[in-house]
């Protein structure tokens, strides 16, 4: 691996703790603070994601240096580890200095084409910002960030990535329920990577604390980095970065509405600068349709972070973000401008998004109305979100219209019920025939928006089940199956989640417990 080109571009640009100080506690007036790992003496590497490495310019695992590293057990001399200070507001409330508790970065690398990539490691220990955490990672919520945020990528979903998932080695006392029952699982470490892991959050730390210098040298970074496409020497930059995180933002949210991808934790320190999803937690693809359905048991009752709510979410998190670039945009007026643009701009991309689902050339004024009974319909029966659309894309004219939808649906039917589906789907035959393009470019359509695979929150807890014991032939499957996402790979993944799952913590929701 090429881990002599690893460099540190903060120890430049930023303030940083060098003190080395390992104490949780508050960094004012620094942007990061350096941080040992401590390592591992049994860790164990159990999947590498080689082409990732190529890809961004590590190249291949090749001696015991290179396995060290990727365990995190022993680094060479320039790798000189850091985590970073951020905020945040958590289920609506200003929470403070919060940061890479559990993240450590290593760097970044430089590809052949001259692209930076972000390197960390998740789970690798304490940092300052641990707040009496241990900083360490369990098996079970590792696997899920490892698998879901490469399925997310290869669904076209922007994304961090994964690099690595390894064994500590060590065990680690976790409460899952948050009821008093600690259990000791298996520790584990995942690198993760992202052209940068900057939040939202870092913004508003350096707001909140009036250090507007760095916050102006992290913006204008941001934006040569991030943004090539803003003038830097505009007077007007900062507004035109603030309304480009906002189109990012609103592109992140409807690529998961097309898939199916409730987050959990939408808090603002949760937030990407470049619109990437970050931070896998109590995520789940949506098995059943429902615009109220919320993966993380600590969201209930209020379901802040429900499926349905994640646009409006992301338009309370924008208010945050412009509350912290204040002080560099002074104007009111146009920030509230870029939060009122933001609702018309997000319906636009996602009424698009749903013309394609449903395979029409091209968005008309009166989908609107189809997509509201599209709505009522997933609201009468309870349906799952993937099967419905793959069996939309092979109806055929002589369709048994029940029969055909059968597979999708949760509950059996009634005769009230069915003459609704029968009506929505007369209704759409209605509305393809609009098209100019044959049905078989339509279906390509349907082909490149409508994923047949989705790495269901059941599918992780079979696997996470049998790699706790060692085995790893549904983890290769589901390797398999998520780099091709739009594709059958294998027919046992092309089902509604099994009924035994139904309520069962861990299958639908799960707690943050990782
Ligand atoms: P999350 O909701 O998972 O994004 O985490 C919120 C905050 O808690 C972040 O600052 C995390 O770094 C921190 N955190 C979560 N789990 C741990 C852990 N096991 N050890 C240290 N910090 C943690
Ligand atoms: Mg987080």
């Amino acid at each position: 691996m090429n881990l002599d080109k690893i460099t540190q571009r903060y120890f430049n640009l930023f303030p940083g703790d060098f003190s080395g100080n390992p104490m949780q506690r508050q960094t004012p007036n620094f942007l990061f603070a350096q941080t040992e790992i401590y390592g591992y003496k049994k860790a164990q590497l159990l999947h590498f994601n080689q082409n990732l490495s190529e890809e961004i310019g590590l190249g291949k695992i090749e001696n015991q240096e290179d396995t060290d590293f990727v365990n995190a057990t022993n680094l060479p001399e320039n790798i000189k580890t850091y985590s970073t200070a951020y905020a945040g507001h958590q289920f609506g409330q200003w929470a403070g200095q919060l940061g890479d508790g559990r993240a450590i970065y290593a760097g970044e690398i430089k590809n052949s084409e001259g692209k930076f990539t972000e390197i960390q490691w998740k789970g690798a220990g304490a940092t300052p910002y641990s707040r009496h955490a241990d900083g360490r990672a369990v098996l079970r919520s590792s696997i899920r960030e490892y698998l879901m945020s490469e399925a997310m990528f290869h669904l076209g979903v922007p994304t961090t990535r994964a690099l690595s998932l390894s064994l500590s080695g060590e065990k680690v006392a976790r409460d899952i329920m948050y009821n008093g029952n600690v259990d000791f699982e298996q520790g584990a470490v995942v690198i993760r990577t992202s052209e940068t892991f900057l939040r939202f959050g870092h913004f508003e730390l350096l707001a909140a604390r009036n250090e507007i210098d760095t916050l102006q040298k992290l913006t204008d970074f941001t934006i040569e980095n991030y943004y090539p496409e803003i003038d830097k020497n505009s007077g007007n930059k900062y507004i035109e970065f603030y309304k480009k995180v906002s189109e990012k933002t609103a592109e992140m949210i409807v690529e998961w509405l097309r898939v199916g991808f409730t987050h959990g934790v939408m808090n603002t320190d949760n937030m990407s600068i470049i619109g990437n999803t970050i931070d896998y937690g109590p995520f789940s693809m949506l098995d059943e349709y429902d615009l109220n359905f919320t993966s993380n048991t600590t969201d209930l009752p209020n379901k802040r972070y429900a499926f349905g709510k994640q646009a409006h979410i992301a338009h309370w998190n924008m208010i945050q973000l412009a509350n912290a670039l204040f002080p560099l945009i002074k104007d009111e007026a146009a920030l509230e401008n870029v939060l009122v643009d933001y609702s018309e701009m997000f319906w636009k991309k996602h009424d698009e998004m749903m013309a394609k689902k449903f395979g029409f050339e091209k968005l008309e004024r009166y989908d609107a109305d189809f997509f509201t009974s599209w709505q009522k319909l997933m609201e009468e029966i309870s349906t799952d979100y993937t099967l419905f659309f793959n069996q939309l894309e092979t109806l055929q004219e002589d369709t048994n219209i029940p029969e055909h939808f059968k597979k999708c649906f949760y509950q059996n039917i009634n005769s009230n019920q069915e003459t609704l589906l029968i009506e929505f789907v007369e209704n759409y035959k209605q509305r393809l025939s609009y098209n100019q393009i044959s049905r078989d470019e339509s279906k390509k359509i349907m082909q490149k928006a409508n994923p047949k695979f989705v790495l269901r929150n059941y599918l992780l807890f079979e696997c996470i089940a049998e790699m706790e014991e060692g085995k790893t032939e549904l983890f290769d499957k589901l390797w398999l199956a998520l780099q091709n996402p739009y594709e059958e790979i294998y027919p046992e993944f092309s089902v509604k989640r099994p009924e035994k799952y139904e309520g069962v913590v861990g299958c639908s929701s799960l707690s943050c417990s990782s």
